[in-house]
């Protein structure tokens, strides 16, 4: 008879969640435990742990604004939470980038369109240009991370994504071996930018901002083809050293 019940329980309780359940997973992808019906990829209690940065209402330039100052000039920068390892925001960024979670970016970029809807300083930004992967690696992982947060801000902002604005030209070994100067060299030739003259600004998307090398190279380069463009960075995670 229990079995029964609870077969029938299990029965109702799929109907009317399937729906649900086919778009988002019903586990917390941080803690892991069985999500409230309101609850969307992350329970409540883990999304009380993420360090949100409020940079939306700062006055004051930000850590992440004093980051890239005296390294390429940029009109505003946003991230919406601070990156720690072992932290809810590592494992959604983890999910993310490896776990085949590519809704998860566009949830988390609709969050971002969200938390800067309202700022003044967003309000002329007119494109997004999301951070582009090599061609290999966005086979293999099927997704561009940085795309999907874009298309979720642009889901909230009603602006375009810029999908084939900058496309990195050619594969180079990896980076971590090599100095700062190298690196940034490296970089800085990888990127070709293109028709960006009808616009006067433009964010650049990214998931997360350690050193902020790439969007300083990615940035140094569109400005460089077009000096009267305007160029904001908005990220998902901002690991503050
Ligand atoms: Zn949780």
């Amino acid at each position: 008879m229990n079995s029964t019940r609870n077969t029938l329980k299990k029965f109702i309780y799929s109907y009317t969640t399937g729906l649900t359940n086919l778009v988002f997973p019903e586990n917390c992808i941080s803690c892991d435990t069985e999500l409230a019906q309101k609850e969307v990829y992350i329970c409540n209690f883990c999304q009380g742990t993420l360090k949100k940065t409020y940079f939306e209402s700062f006055k004051e330039p930000s850590s992440l604004d004093k980051l890239f100052w005296g390294r390429v000039l940029l009109s505003h920068t946003f991230a919406l939470f601070y990156f720690n390892s072992n932290s809810p925001a590592q494992r959604i960024l983890h999910n993310l980038k490896y776990q085949h979670k590519a809704k998860l970016g566009v949830y988390f970029g609709e969050k971002i369109g969200q938390a800067i809807h309202s700022a003044y300083a967003f309000k002329e930004i007119e494109a997004l240009i999301p951070v582009p992967l090599h061609h290999k690696k966005a086979f293999v992982r099927g997704y561009n991370q940085s795309e999907l947060i874009a298309k979720g801000i642009s889901n909230e902002l009603g602006i375009p994504v810029l999908k084939n604005a900058v496309t990195k030209i050619h594969h180079t070994d990896s980076q971590t071996k090599k100095s700062k100067m190298e690196r940034w060299e490296n970089v800085n030739r990888i990127f070709k930018g293109e028709s960006l003259k009808k616009f006067n600004h433009i964010a650049l998307v990214d998931d997360v901002i350690t050193t902020g090398s790439t969007l300083e190279s990615l940035a140094l380069e569109i400005q460089k083809e077009n000096p009267h463009l305007k160029i904001s960075i908005i990220a998902l995670a901002f690991a503050k050293s």
